[in-house]
């Protein structure tokens, strides 16, 4: 079966690797077609995609938007987008400047709580590409403030908890809209952090995307059982959604997480691919 890997962070938002790193890592354990899914910004993906045509390795250019959502959160992966498209690089900078904003908030929270980090020493662990929460937990874990990351996220940075600073979202109808006016299609990531009650809920809200244009769910992730994995693809038939997956590798930032393979046991089937180009095709 030829494996594919749809969900990748790089060093352009808060992966370790950089993007023609992580497309070489994806050519050594034969991927067939890796997509590149930073978070709010497209800055990786010119390098990537360059990067895939001299290894010749399918690169899908995609980026990875947060919206708004609760109880839980939602984001929505875009496919096939347009690395320049200049509405979605503009509508991304909105997200891009509220990060600035509440970075340094994090840091004073975190002071407030007597931890000593500084934004410099955020700023060197994110090495120059856009800051994410998971380079504060970086720095926490580092400092032996906390035993590991997931301490980090559950004591000071998850939704919710001490160092918790909101930042700008769209709502899921916008960020799907400018998914599409790139030329992307609109998938639901890791659809379990929404924090429906039941496969029915999800069902619900997924109803409800669609009318907002979603094309399809990520049903393969690191974090998926193989039930949730099964449910998530009967979920997708049922409803009409194309069904995605990858392993939302993230290099040393989140270890444990291997591109391609997640936990070890992830195993994403090519003609999933396949699948959403013929979406593609049938959305132009
Ligand atoms: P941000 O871009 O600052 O909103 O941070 C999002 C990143 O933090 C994503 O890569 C998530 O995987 C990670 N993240 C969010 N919540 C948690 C959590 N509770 N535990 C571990 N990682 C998390
Ligand atoms: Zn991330
Ligand atoms: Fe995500
Ligand atoms: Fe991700």
């Amino acid at each position: 079966m030829d494996r594919i890997d749809l969900h990748c962070h790089t060093t352009a938002s808060d992966g370790s690797m950089s993007p023609a790193e992580v497309v070489d890592l994806a050519e050594k354990i034969g991927l067939k077609a890796l997509a590149v899914t930073d978070h709010d910004t497209l800055d990786g993906l010119d390098e990537a995609l360059a990067r895939g045509r001299e290894v010749g390795l399918e690169v899908v250019p995609g980026v990875e938007i947060s919206a708004e959502f609760k109880p839980g959160s939602m984001h929505v992966l875009g496919y096939f987008i347009d690395s320049r498209d200049p509405g979605l690089t503009e509508n991304l900078a909105t997200l891009q400047d509220s990060r600035r904003t509440r970075n340094p908030r994090i840091v004073a929270r975190l002071n407030e709580l007597g931890l000593d980090v500084s934004m410099a020493e955020i700023e060197a662990v994110a090495g120059g590409g856009q800051i994410g929460r998971p380079h504060f937990a970086e720095v926490l874990l580092r400092k032996h403030y906390v035993a590991d990351f997931n301490e980090a996220f559950t004591r000071y940075l998850a939704k919710g908890a001490a160092a918790y600073v909101e930042k700008y979202r769209f709502t899921p109808a916008e960020a799907i809209d400018l998914i599409h006016r790139a030329g992307g299609l609109a998938v639901l990531a890791h659809p379990y952090t929404l924090r429906l009650d039941g496969l029915e809920a999800l069902a619900d809200e997924l109803a409800r995307l669609k009318e907002h244009g979603l094309d399809g769910l990520e049903a393969y992730y690191s974090e998926h059982t193989p039930q949730m994995t099964a449910d998530y693809l009967a979920l997708a038939r049922r409803l009409d959604l194309a069904a995605a997956g990858g392993s939302d590798f993230h290099g040393v930032i989140k270890n444990g997480i291997m591109l391609g393979s997640g936990r070890g046991d992830l195993a994403v089937p090519g003609r999933l691919l396949d699948e959403l180009k013929a979406r593609k095709r049938g959305r132009l």
